[in-house]
């Protein structure tokens, strides 16, 4: 998951999805598969309707800040 992405449209992104994917090659951030804020692993993509985490409600466009730079 990436924030940033998430943040310019919140839905999920097919290319996360792909196995192997690291990084996001727009931002250059390194993916979050867990909640930085309560260590919660993101819920299946589907259900992300919400847009936050659910156990914390944290949003993802402010997971953003929390993503590693991405070097490939
Ligand atoms: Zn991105
Ligand atoms: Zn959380």
């Amino acid at each position: 998951m990436c924030g940033a992405c998430y943040a310019e449209s919140p839905c999920h992104k097919i290319e996360w999805q792909f196995k192997g994917k690291q990084g996001c090659d727009r931002h250059k951030l390194r993916l979050l598969w867990e909640c930085r804020n309560c260590g919660a692993m993101f819920k299946i993509p589907a259900l992300w309707v919400d847009g936050w985490c659910h156990r914390c409600f944290t949003p993802f466009r402010e997971m953003e800040k929390q993503q590693k730079f991405w070097i490939m």
